[in-house]
């Protein structure tokens, strides 16, 4: 068990098993979401103590394997290594609003889209909610820079580690901990219609954002295996009920993929589809991925795309591409380092 999965009530409970008064908990917690490395940095405890808590309750940081800057804009991108060896990415990006963290949720992803590197090698394991916060607070304290904003659209399927994904929400929300507001984070989703009624439910203040893509089932079936499952009907039926539950507007990415959902057709079709349903949407041209040979359309027809949807009533953003000098888009910093070492250990 790893101590910065539980919430401060749960850090009590333990402690008061410990014999340890209840101020000792709030402290412990205070120091774990600052990110320190090691209980020996928490000054203000006693040297037995924090022996016992090192050898129960190991801290494990992530550590830094690649760290890339962009020239261009300042986005730092990550790569880590967590505990058991496995490798995840966080992307830093430095918008005028604040510090957003891209943070993933899972290793790998068996959601399978055509034009995603995450999905490429599979799912290997869920993240724990820890190894989410980690991401969050070394980021910060590796960059030195105040994170206020956290996407979760790196790699893996949030909804699909979804009990893991609540807590950890719970966490970097805590007053005692990174206080970060429900309000400065989305969340993106390939589409589980089920898990997004059981967010619902939750009526968090957080951004829903649904990865969509296409217009319609012919082309969503094309290039996202999860629209076998929960068709593009019943996925904008589940965006409504969402909508009914928690009155917050639903955002829309759409990955602009030359030839295959970039036609003027396409977009009236969207028009049409999405009709009565409260949305915003963002446009992203493709990000290119080595292994696939979907290419990004050209700016001529996303700029297309964008004022049907504009003038139909959809607030609609071309997506800012950051960190294009460094294999920012999700998934590729990973693979390209696994498949080197792969070809090392040869
Ligand atoms: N699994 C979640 C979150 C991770 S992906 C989801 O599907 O939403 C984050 C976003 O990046 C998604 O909208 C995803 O479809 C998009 N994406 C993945 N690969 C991309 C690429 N090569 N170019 C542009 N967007 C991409």
């Amino acid at each position: 068990m790893n101590l910065k999965s539980q919430t401060l009530p749960e850090l009590a409970g333990i402690f008061k098993e410990l014999g340890q008064p209840q101020f000792r908990a709030k402290q412990v917690y205070t120091w774990l979401h600052k990110g320190v490395r090691s209980y020996d940095e928490m000054t203000n405890l006693p040297k037995a103590l924090r022996e016992t808590l090192e050898e129960r309750y190991p801290i494990c940081p992530p550590k830094v394997v690649r760290r890339q800057e962009s020239q261009r804009d300042g986005t730092i991108k990550y790569l880590w290594r967590l505990s058991d060896g496995n490798c995840v990415e966080t992307v830093l990006m430095r918008y005028h609003y604040g510090n957003t963290v891209c943070i993933s949720t899972e290793v790998g992803c068996r959601m399978g889209c055509a034009f995603c590197a995450s999905t490429l090698g599979g799912l290997v394991r869920r993240l724990e909610p820890q190894e989410m916060l980690d991401q969050v607070l070394f980021t910060q304290v590796d960059s030195g820079l105040p994170i206020s904003h956290i996407v979760l659209m790196g790699i893996g399927e949030p909804l699909d580690n979804f009990d893991n994904v609540m807590r950890f929400l719970e966490l970097v929300n805590s007053p005692e901990g990174m206080n970060i507001s429900m309000r400065h984070i989305s969340l993106s989703t390939c589409g589980l219609v089920r898990k997004i009624d059981e967010l619902a439910q939750k009526k968090l203040q957080l951004t829903l954002s649904i990865s969509l893509h296409a217009p319609n089932n012919e082309i969503r079936n094309r290039i996202m295996p999860v629209n076998k499952a929960y068709p593009i009907e019943q996925l904008l039926d589940a965006c409504r009920r969402y909508y009914q539950a928690t009155s917050r507007r639903i955002s829309f990415e759409y990955a602009m993929i030359r030839g295959v959902n970039d036609s003027p057709e396409n977009a009236r079709e969207l028009l049409e589809r999405m009709k009565g349903l409260p949305a915003h949407f963002n446009l992203i041209p493709l990000n290119h991925v080595e292994e696939s040979p979907l290419q990004p359309s050209t700016r001529a027809s996303v700029a297309a795309f964008q004022k049907i949807l504009e003038d139909g009533g959809i607030p609609t953003t071309v997506r800012r591409t950051l960190g294009g000098d460094i294999d920012a888009s999700c998934g590729q910093l990973r693979r390209k380092y696994t498949q080197e070492n792969k070809r090392e250990d040869r």
